[in-house]
């Protein structure tokens, strides 16, 4: 198996990272390859046999720089100085078929210097957790991390209980996060943050011309990303500064999860106590997180005052942004192809009929002009009621029921699935999960009944764990 490595991270100084290679493995067998992805990365495809080996680690590619990198992050609010790599390495990185460059990353792929205790390892659950999310958002047109591989280890990992232990490999435009960033103002390393700063620009955002411009390009990223979040139903869980990644991807899905009933205050992450990471909180998170953003920034500012003053006001401009981008998004899921401000209460009113009634999220979008979307509904006579505001306003529309169903998918990743799916792999059987994978590359098209139909009561899944 060629892979055509092309590493610029590994050319930054040694303050950013440790080198070194992942730990083998005593049994490897490849679960799943991500051939389309493959493709576009032009990795050359040899037998399954050596692709085992390498995405687990025990094999080293040619041209491949190992190493865990360095950062810091607040986790939950409280800022924690030295974090990093704790169980992920990367290869390096390719560039695509398109000019576009790629990290390559094993996660659960033994312990690093930055590994505080843990064992380095992932468990089978949250690695086919993390490739039939990830690749669903990538499905439904949204900013994300890839999964190019999973492979079991053969090894247990020992969680509450003993767990078949399993290593992902994650594509991401990179693995830059608000956290590499902090890591160096935090410890006033001032030319590293310098030399990060431009490694940054010139990756993701060229246009940029320093520091602030670069501020300005991720939260403008940012208030994109979370808008689109919020029209998939899709709660992150877990927005710590370390798991913000500055190229405006999704990256981390530990405890991720897509609402079934609408509820504004949904959480379903077990260590979210505090519901800081609560579907209607994202927003503020993403904003709150670029203040982070912003504050490391500030150390590379000479006039501080005025600097302080601009960069505010780049992050006070997001909540208007972020509504913007929701707007276009809410409005276009209710079949309104140029909405105005004065539809963000025609909007409003069916969010709030549904978190009322508890209506299923992606199904009452989908089926918005049909006649079953009352059956979403406990007081009908208040659907039927908006949708009289709705089908009025929507009259004037060439095509409300084809936007309603690009923007809407028919089937998205429900909790209750990525259960009963890792439940099978642990027992061996993978058809769960092809099934999933397969369903999931066509979210808007794919309307098998079975996958649209929300849990049932003994199948709801209260709660989702990180799994590390
Ligand atoms: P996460 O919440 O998954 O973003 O992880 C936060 C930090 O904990 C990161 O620095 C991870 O590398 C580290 N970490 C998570 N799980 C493990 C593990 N099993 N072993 C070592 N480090 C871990
Ligand atoms: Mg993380």
């Amino acid at each position: 198996m060629q892979i055509p490595f092309d590493n610029s991270y590994a050319a930054l100084p040694e303050a950013f990272y440790t080198r070194l290679n992942p730990t083998p493995v005593k049994a490897p067998v490849l679960l799943a390859f991500n051939r389309d992805l493959a493709r576009v990365l032009r990795i050359e495809e040899g037998d399954l046999g050596d692709a085992a080996q390498i995405f687990s680690g025990n094999k080293i590619p040619q041209n491949a720089e190992p190493l865990a990198q360095l950062y810091a992050g607040h986790q939950f609010g409280s800022f924690n100085p030295q974090l990093g790599d704790g169980r992920a390495i990367l290869f390096g990185e390719i560039i695509d078929i398109n000019g576009l460059r790629h990290d390559i990353q094993l996660k659960g792929s033994g312990p690093t210097p930055y590994s505080r205790g843990g064992d380095g390892r992932a468990w089978l659950g949250p690695v086919l957790r993390e490739y039939i999310v990830s690749e669903a958002m990538h499905a439904l047109g949204i900013p994300t991390t890839r999964a190019l591989a999973a492979v079991a280890t053969g090894e247990p990992v020992y969680r509450e209980a003993a767990l078949p232990g399993a290593v992902l490999t994650r594509v991401a435009a990179s693995h830059l996060r608000v956290g590499t960033f902090q890591v160096f103002a935090h410890r006033d390393q001032i030319e590293n943050l310098q030399t990060l700063t431009d490694f940054a620009i010139a990756r993701h955002y060229p246009d940029a011309h320093g520091p602030m411009d670069l501020l300005r390009a991720v939260c403008a990223a940012q208030a994109r990303l979370v808008a689109a979040w919020m029209s998939v139903g899709f709660i992150h869980g877990v927005m710590n500064t370390d798991n913000c990644a500055i190229s405006g991807e999704t990256i981390d899905y530990g405890p991720c999860a897509f609402m079934d009933d609408f509820h504004m205050g949904r959480v379903f992450s077990s260590i979210d106590r505090q519901a800081r990471y609560a579907f209607g909180n994202q927003p503020n998170m993403a904003i709150w997180n670029m203040a982070q953003f912003a504050t490391a920034l500030l150390h590379l500012m000479d006039d501080k005052e005025a600097a302080v003053e601009e960069a505010t006001a780049i992050v006070h401009a997001m909540p208007e942004q972020i509504e913007a981008e929701w707007l276009a998004r809410f409005g276009a899921k209710i079949g309104i192809s140029q909405p105005h401000q004065e539809d963000t209460a025609l909007i409003q009113d069916l969010l709030d009929l549904m978190q009322q009634d508890g209506a299923d999220f992606a199904n009452t979008f989908r089926q918005l002009c049909k006649p079953m979307a009352r059956d979403q509904f406990k007081d009908r006579d208040a659907f039927d009621a908006w949708s009289k505001r709705h089908t009025a306003r929507i009259q004037s529309e060439p095509d409300p029921q084809a936007l309603i169903e690009q923007t809407n998918p028919a089937i998205i990743p429900r909790n209750h699935r990525i259960e009963q799916m890792i439940e099978a792999a642990v027992a061996g059987d993978m058809a769960p999960f092809e099934r999933l994978r397969t369903a999931l590359a066509t979210p808007y098209d794919n309307t098998d009944p079975d996958l649209q139909r929300p849990p049932t009561e003994s199948e709801i899944v209260p709660a989702t764990f990180c799994g590390t």
